[in-house]
């Protein structure tokens, strides 16, 4: 961040109305530099104010956007170099390379599994985001026709690729409602693009053979008023690969070097033939640092791992990953199904109501908001306790949903059950497992 606390405390109202959602002009100054706070939030402020705020504490590495709608993807914003310091704020993209010399059969094999593969993993929906359509036949037609048959297919964001920028720049008019990532300005074409991606008001890369190359072309495509770039070092080996990325994001983050304050786009699938190698490089890549990944191949064995590896890496180390606080069905339960409680840790969710299922015994689970915390932690900190869960019960809506009035609790909660059942006079409290493996012997016992 450009500005400390308190140098934007001296930029604001100062009237302390609390319109912003915080009670103090200070309190909002401290969670706008923390980045945790949108500078719109304060309807006080004034145009001016704004934009000298605005761009002085603006990520040091821009956020741009790729794509529309529910498939925009958004790129950058990160403002730190380790994940602990902070967290990292938006994944990389995985991307599927096309290429209009590819035969039809190859890209709709291609297409088709890039379109199946998705996975749900603690309620993240993951899967790779962009599709890069690539010229190379030199037959500016085919291209815009495999662009055309992308957008027909699919609703991804998309990456144009064509050193011929006439055939790019037909490509891109035909679908610039799609907001496609133009690749790439480079040194010889670096107006043509640049007066392209401003008038389609795309993002643009930047293509260098080196990282001054790419500095230079940068700074002249800022100079020309564009700021949504993104950065291709031109690297194709993975070590180098990986230091011109450390390079860029330091130089960003550190010097404060404009040029290199955007997100990068990186290739695996031009850095080896082979697929388990291509997969490491990527792998990588999320690692240090980069946006959009482009892969020659979406494999489920590939994919999944650099799906989980990204999801690790950019989840937010200050809060735990957690699930919505409701009656959760599972089954077809009905009046007679047993009932079930624990806390909304993602984790610990998931595998309760997955050794529910297949228990195939129908129950309600009823998940109660514990902040994310796991049921032993959270009954420490005093957020599972009986006096908290009585109510959650009581207002959960479960007594209209089963006649009888059994309630399963964790094992590790025996200690509370004589307490509950004071605060749940017409409940009785049952002891569960201990371990949610044992969840399906216990619940068939209930079904027999
Ligand atoms: S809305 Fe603006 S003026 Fe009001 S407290 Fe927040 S920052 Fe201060």
């Amino acid at each position: 961040m450009g500005l400390s606390g308190i140098e934007i405390y001296k930029k604001l109202p100062k009237t302390n109305c609390g319109k912003c959602g915080v009670p103090t002009c200070l309190a909002f100054a401290m969670k706008l530099a923390a980045g945790q706070a949108e500078l719109d939030a304060c309807p006080d402020i004034s145009d001016d104010v704004k934009e000298e705020i605005g761009e002085a504490s603006a990520p040091p590495v821009r956020t741009v956007v790729i794509g529309t709608g529910d498939r925009a993807v958004k790129l950058g914003g990160e403002t730190v170099l380790f994940r602990h310091e902070k967290r990292f704020e938006n994944p990389p993209a995985f991307t599927l390379l096309l290429s209009d010399s590819m035969d039809e059969a190859t890209i709709a094999s291609k297409l088709g599994k890039f379109k199946e593969t998705t996975y749900e993993r603690v309620g993240v929906v993951l899967r790779p985001e962009l599709v890069a359509i690539k010229g190379e036949s030199g037959d500016a037609t085919a291209f815009g026709a495999l662009v055309e048959k992308v957008c027909n297919e699919t609703d991804t964001g998309l990456v144009l690729m064509n050193e011929d920028t006439e055939a790019l720049s037909q490509a891109a008019k035909a679908c610039s409602d799609r907001k496609p990532l133009l690749y790439a300005a480079t040194r010889e074409n670096v107006e043509t693009m640049g007066n392209l991606a401003k008038e389609l008001s795309c993002p643009l890369a930047v293509k260098g053979n080196n990282l001054d190359e790419l500095a230079e072309v940068s700074e002249k495509l800022i100079g020309m008023g564009l700021k949504d770039l993104v950065l291709d070092s031109g690297a194709r080996t993975s070590g180098k690969a990986l230091e011109d990325q450390i390079i860029i994001r330091r130089s960003a983050l550190m010097k404060k070097f404009k040029p290199f304050g955007f997100s990068t786009i990186v290739f695996p699938c031009e850095m080896t033939d082979n697929p388990m190698k291509e997969t490491m490089i990527a792998c990588q890549m999320v690692a240090k640092y980069g946006g959009v990944i482009v892969l020659s191949e979406i494999e489920g064995h590939s994919i999944f791992p650099l799906l989980l590896a990204s999801m690790n890496i950019f989840t937010d180390p200050q809060r735990p990953m957690a699930v919505e606080q409701k009656i959760y069905e599972i089954g077809a339960p009905n009046e007679s199904s047993p009932v079930l409680i624990t806390g909304n840790f993602s984790l610990t969710y998931f595998i309760v109501s997955g050794e529910v299922e297949s228990s195939r015994v129908p129950s309600h689970l009823l998940v109660k908001d514990t902040e994310g915390l796991s049921v032993l932690t959270a009954w420490a900190a005093g957020k599972f306790g009986a006096d908290t869960i009585a109510p959650f019960v009581k207002k959960s809506g479960i007594e209209d949903m089963v006649k009888h009035r059994k309630l399963v609790i964790p094992g590790y909660l025996a200690t509370i059950s004589g307490e509950l059942e004071e605060e749940l006079p017409d409940w009785e409290i049952l002891i569960g497992p201990r371990e949610a493996s044992h969840l399906p012997a216990y619940l068939k016992q209930w079904s027999a």
